[in-house]
């Protein structure tokens, strides 16, 4: 494949943009290689700056679930846009919008909208801490809420380990207040608890997780983070950034019934322009000014254009209810994809959750970031080039998600297991 065009433009890129990227795992620095210039995208397809064509799986990381460039998303986003691109002021599209989220999550009684998923989840927990007047939030190893200092932490060897910066930039001092569970491991929330007890305002999850590949809470794991959050009086925060409109029009709090006290979305809610959302209990979200105290703000939050792209998007969902083919779609993929490495002798333990799904390079199922981490990113690496190389664009790293829309044919399965099959023959050998 000729890749001359995005070569130069990544040459002149690197000149003036960190690394050349917007966002760093778009460098392919987990996968070697350099990254590809789009030109266009339509349907499940994008176009390169060289006119190559690729099957796409990323979906611009979440969002595309009608696919690329939908005619109907486009019109409302255009008929918007004429009327003005910002305004400073309310509009009608975010009345409607909120609308919508609140008919769609039973949890979410108020919405304030902001412009990415990471404001969404430091506006949901700056509203639980001045809600709960507590400091502390428990996160999951493994898991992304954006890139907030105080969200960028990993774990350390422990399940219970006090927050590390996991970012130059970040003062130690800044993650203090974060602690780290291990995710379907609800004995080490209970052992934060009992560390801490009346000092924890929010627990903070991916209910279904994408940010280490995609990972299942296992049976009950979401209905105990309830129970404890009910019982140490703690805001439960779903992130639902990715997997809001994604597993379900209701999100995974509808898959699995539970309900959290506050919900950060994005991604699918903007329907591909930059839109957060955060909302929950009308108690919690009345913290925030101007009713409440909470002080948070946006110039360009429910932006009229962006609340356009949203609420058709949501309409369209809503009308074609399109969740069972995609699950339809997603299960032929990951069928195929684990006979297809069956069949060249490569252990990989490939996790569906609806339309989301992960090629794990390991021998066993995958249940937490420590599992996820024994995973072979090397022969992920040679998969993801190989992939690409026959027209297949994955997520460029072993710990994330890919998407399937609902543009996707079963002649896109198809080309994609052929290109599987010989891809994964070779990955040993590299
Ligand atoms: N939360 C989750 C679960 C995400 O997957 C992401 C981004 O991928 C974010 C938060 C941050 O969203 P954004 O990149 O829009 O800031």
């Amino acid at each position: 494949m000729k890749r001359t065009k995005s070569k130069k433009l990544f040459e002149e890129a690197v000149l003036r943009i960190p690394g050349g990227v917007s966002s760093p795992v778009r460098a392919f620095k987990a996968v070697g290689g350099e990254p590809l210039f789009i030109r266009s995208a339509k349907g499940s397809k994008l176009t390169d700056a060289d006119g190559n064509i690729y099957v796409d799986y990323v979906g611009s990381w979440g969002p595309m679930i009608l696919g690329h460039a939908h005619p109907r998303v486009i019109g409302a986003i255009a008929a918007a846009a004429k009327r003005g691109t910002s305004f400073g002021a309310p509009c009608e599209l975010e009345v409607a919008l909120a609308g919508e989220v609140v008919k769609a999550y039973p949890s979410i009684q108020k919405v304030r909208f902001v412009s990415s998923g990471t404001e969404a989840v430091m506006g949901a927990l700056r509203a639980a801490r001045g809600f709960t007047g507590r400091k502390k939030v428990i996160k999951f190893d493994g898991c992304y809420h954006g890139h907030a200092d105080y969200l960028l932490v990993k774990a350390g060897s422990g399940a219970q380990t006090l927050g590390q910066p996991d970012s130059a930039g970040v003062p130690q001092e800044f993650t203090a207040e974060t602690l780290v569970a291990r995710f379907n491991d609800a004995t080490s929330v209970e052992a934060i608890c009992k560390a801490y007890p009346s000092e924890i305002a929010a627990i903070i999850v991916e209910p279904v997780v994408g940010n280490m590949g995609v990972i299942l809470p296992r049976d009950g794991f979401l209905q105990k983070l309830r129970e404890i959050c009910d019982r140490e009086e703690i805001v439960l925060v779903f992130d639902e950034v990715m997997t809001g409109f994604r597993l379900a029009y209701g999100g995974a709090q509808e898959v699995y019934g539970v309900r959290p006290d506050l919900t950060a979305l994005g991604k699918i809610v903007g329907g591909g322009m930059p839109v957060g959302a955060y909302g929950g209990r009308s108690e919690i979200m009345d913290m925030v000014a101007p009713v409440g105290p909470v002080y948070q703000a946006g110039t360009l939050s429910g932006n009229p254009v962006a609340m356009a792209a949203g609420l058709e998007t949501l309409k369209i969902l809503k009308a074609t209810k399109p969740y069972r083919t995609l699950e339809k779609t997603t299960r032929a993929l990951c069928d195929g994809l684990r006979e297809a490495a069956k069949s060249a002798g490569v252990p990989v333990f490939v996790a569906q959750a609806g339309s989301m799904f992960t090629v794990f390079f390991v021998d066993q199922e995958v249940r937490n970031a420590d599992d996820a981490r024994r995973c072979d990113t090397g022969r992920f690496a040679a998969f993801f080039r190989g992939m690409l190389e026959k027209g297949i664009s994955l997520a460029p790293s072993q710990f994330e998600a890919c998407f399937v829309s609902s543009a996707h044919a079963p002649a896109d399965v198809a080309k994609t297991l052929k290109a599987a099959h010989v891809s994964l023959t070779r990955v040993p050998n590299f």
